[in-house]
């Protein structure tokens, strides 16, 4: 298939199959070759497009093929997303993208007990995806630190900042390492969601759908 031609693992194709994906989208197709680089992208695009495998697969290719491994309460991946379905929705894809690799996929929400999800970040985990409150919840309790992340993607940038999650966001910007991989989706992209970009990401592949 035309995903083998963007250079993506053996274990991920064979996981793509398994879905019954055939080509990749537009998304996937502008994205990949750049993130499999190690390059930072600014994605404009909407939920339905493709957008969380185009973010799931090159960065699952990279954390396999990179011998680093698990940190105590570290994750090598950290997703953002605004909402606990969303966030309940990507750890399930990338889980499924994920499932012929040997990483761990995690996720926290707010609205549950916080002592279970503390519980499953003891041994770290290759990827974490999480709401800002969770996530900021979690490191006030040093059951999760962000030293190791390596990945950073910030998704829906723009419902992010109608449901007033700069400050939060702001606060896990300064706890990343500034050595790292980042990624910035937001389905529009007015002055004040560029800005935020600009905090987050450097000299990005620019990829709008
Ligand atoms: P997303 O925009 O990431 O929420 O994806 C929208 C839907 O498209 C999800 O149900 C995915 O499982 C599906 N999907 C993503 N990439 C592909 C692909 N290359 N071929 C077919 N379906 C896909």
């Amino acid at each position: 298939s035309y995903f083998e031609e963007l250079g993506l693992a053996e274990p991920i194709l064979r996981a793509l199959n398994s879905k019954g994906y055939s080509e990749p989208t537009p998304i996937q197709r502008k994205a990949i070759p750049s993130l499999l680089e190690g390059r930072d992208l600014l994605g404009i695009a909407q939920t339905g497009t493709g957008k969380t495998a185009a973010f799931s697969l090159p960065s699952l290719h990279r954390l396999a093929s990179e011998t680093t491994g698990r940190h105590p309460a570290g994750c090598r991946m950290l997703v953002l997303s605004p909402t606990r379905e969303l966030a309940a929705q990507i750890a399930e894809n990338m889980r499924h993208y994920a499932r012929f690799l040997d990483l761990s996929v995690q996720c926290v929400f707010g609205g549950v007990p916080v002592g279970k999800q503390a519980k499953k970040l003891v041994p770290g985990c290759d990827v974490l995806v999480a709401t800002p409150g969770r996530l900021l919840d979690l490191i006030d309790q040093r059951a999760l630190t962000l030293r190791h992340v390596e990945i950073f993607v910030l998704d829906e940038a723009d419902q992010m900042m109608d449901l007033g999650f700069i400050k939060p966001l702001t606060r896990i910007a300064n706890l990343l390492p500034k050595e790292r991989q980042s990624l910035f989706f937001s389905a529009t992209m007015p002055k004040a969601i560029a800005d935020l970009g600009k905090r987050f990401i450097n000299n990005p592949v620019r990829v709008e759908i």
